[in-house]
């Protein structure tokens, strides 16, 4: 029998960054993958600006770029009768070069990392060599998981190896990262609430070496097809020479002529795949059971419009990973892995929210569609213009929801010092800067020009803000009591005070805030109880002035 740490079902991008997360803080794992080779099809293809802050946390987020579209290509949108034509709408979006640079020039407290696009079948790849580096995780390719049973203290799973054989694998924990078909969800009995089965889709991958140097009204990634009543939407890939065209086609073979007829340019291309897709809006009823979590499409399934389906898995893992450590490093209390579910599934609820909202404004400006579209009269020129308006409002909260992305916050979690109002919108689509408790620590450039994000470690950190005198020994003796690491930065900078808006604050290992305060409470123990996992917030006599500490002595 193989005895690990913590065993991960699925090496999909939720289980790779789970996998490095965790093998980097020094937690044993294995990540079991039935496939023997990643996956071959597209998928994904654009990280947004909290994953690639959270690669760039894990130390991969050039190696990210590096294989992913080239720094300076244009991320522009657009809307056309077809590719040869002039656009109906175009939305520019600046390149990774142009987004950095401007990230640089500004300290208004905006995500650290924009977006980067990188496909799928390239990211997976890149992910599985990095975990391969790292001596803490056991990759098994060609491994999938059958059965398991958990009792009090561990887990053991069945897993049918690559030459056919049984082996029983035994740890900790188990995390199911295997995707909407998750044999770890079903096995625990958790159901997927929301609407499922919507839309069947084919997605064809296209070869075509010239067209993305031959597009009359420009380079981006999304050229949406203003073609009743398929409307073709034709998305670069990360190699600039590689295209997925989705479409509701009746059969394979018809792919490659809706190609040919939006692209309306003499173009050799030829037709790699084809495979169909389902859209689902899918949430599962719960995150975790005993020993046994669940991540990723596993436990969430949006249409992938507005990007929130792999994002939000690296989110979740993001979330488990360092609660895990802590757990597994015996100084987290029992409220820390218990909250992955109470901070992560309302994410997902959100995140599914957004996804309709991203997908019902498409629809939204499709409906503008008439096949007068291409005339040169006031009737084809008013329906260019009334989908070129709607396009232009509808089209934003797909490519325009940085505050989904980045600005989510973990309300009402039981590991969150809550403060008593209603806080700024936490679904506010576009970002806001803030330290309300639970959201995520804003960037800031220092004084020396080195990123806030870049000082803190793997552990709980302290911020003193704006030179405080305050004495803040009393949480750090309470941290020391519980064991639980936590280093105390000063920070000088008055921006990062005026960013920050207090003096003091307590970051997580994931970046967000766990409690703020310009002075320390009378008992401090009651935050470091709460923070570290040993109360929870809802219990109003550990979050009180003078709250007694539970759960250590
Ligand atoms: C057309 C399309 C476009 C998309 N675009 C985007 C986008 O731009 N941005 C975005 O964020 N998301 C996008 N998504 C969604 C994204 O692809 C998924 O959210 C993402 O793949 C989920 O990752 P995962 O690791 O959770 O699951 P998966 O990628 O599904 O990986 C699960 C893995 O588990 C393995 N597995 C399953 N069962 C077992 C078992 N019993 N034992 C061992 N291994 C097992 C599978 O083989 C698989 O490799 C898109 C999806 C589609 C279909």
């Amino acid at each position: 029998m193989l005895e690990t740490q913590v065993i991960i079902t699925g090496a999909g991008p939720v289980g790779l960054t789970l996998a490095i997360d965790l093998g980097r803080r020094g937690v044993r794992c294995v990540l079991l993958e039935r496939n023997e080779t990643s996956i071959q099809l597209p998928k994904m293809e654009r990280c947004n600006a909290r994953t690639m802050e959270i690669y760039r946390q894990l130390g991969i987020a050039e190696k990210v770029r590096d294989a992913g579209l080239p720094r300076e290509a244009p991320m522009d949108v657009f809307l056309a009768t077809s590719m040869a034509d002039p656009p109906i709408v175009r939305l520019p979006y600046p390149s990774v070069a142009e987004a950095k640079a401007e990230i640089a020039a500004r300290n208004v407290g905006q995500p650290l990392e924009p977006y980067q696009l990188i496909s799928q079948y390239t990211l997976e790849p890149l992910l599985r060599s990095i975990a391969e580096t790292l001596p803490t995780i056991a990759v098994r390719f060609g491994w999938e998981l059958t059965t398991f049973t958990q009792d009090a203290v561990s887990v053991s799973a069945k897993v049918r190896t690559l030459n056919g054989a049984d082996e029983i694998l035994r740890a900790s924990y188990l995390i199911g990262c295997d995707g909407g078909a998750s044999t770890v969800r079903k096995q625990l009995g958790i159901q997927l609430q929301g609407e499922g089965n919507i839309r069947k889709l084919r997605q064809a991958l296209f070869q075509c070496e010239d067209l993305y140097e031959r597009i009359p009204m420009g380079k981006g990634r999304h050229y949406h097809i203003a073609e009743g009543p398929l409307f073709p939407f034709i998305i670069l890939q990360d190699s600039t020479r590689h295209w997925t065209l989705h479409a509701a086609a009746a059969s394979d073979r018809e792919m490659a002529e809706i190609f040919r007829k939006s692209l309306a340019m003499p173009i050799p291309f030829e037709m790699i795949s084809v495979n169909e897709w389902t859209q689902h809006l899918l949430c599962a009823e719960r995150y975790a059971q005993g020993r046994v979590f669940i991540a990723g499409d596993a436990a969430h399934l949006v249409i992938p419009t507005g990007g929130l389906g792999m994002n939000t898995g690296v989110g979740d893992a993001t979330d488990l990973a360092w609660k895990m450590w802590a757990t597994l490093g015996g100084w987290g209390g029992p409220q820390l892995l218990a909250s992955y579910d109470a901070e992560r599934r309302p994410i997902g609820l959100r995140n599914l929210r957004a996804s309709r909202s991203a997908m019902i404004g498409r629809l939204g400006w499709r409906a503008a569609y008439s096949t007068s579209i291409r005339e040169d009269t006031p009737d084809g020129l008013a329906v260019r213009a009334e989908m070129a308006r709607r396009f232009d409002v509808e089209q934003r909260k797909v490519t325009e929801i940085l505050g989904i992305e980045a600005g989510y916050r973990y309300v009402d979690s039981p590991i969150i010092w809550p403060e008593t109002g209603d806080g700024p919108d936490p679904d506010n689509p576009q970002y806001v800067p803030t330290t309300w408790p639970g959201s995520r620590l804003p960037h800031v450039w220092l004084d020396d020009d080195t990123a806030l994000h870049d000082h803190l470690g793997p552990s709980y950190t302290l911020l003193r803000l704006g030179k405080t005198p305050v004495d803040t020994r009393g949480l750090e003796c309470a941290f020391q009591e519980l064991r639980a690491p936590l280093d105390t930065l000063p920070v000088d900078s008055e921006r990062a005070r005026d960013i920050c808006g207090c003096d003091l604050l307590l970051v997580r290992p994931d970046l967000h805030v766990a409690w703020r305060g310009n002075k320390l409470p009378e008992d401090a123990q009651a935050i470091a109880a709460v923070t570290v996992g040993y109360a929870s917030a809802s219990d109003s006599q550990s979050c009180g002035p003078n709250a007694k500490t539970i759960g250590f002595d």
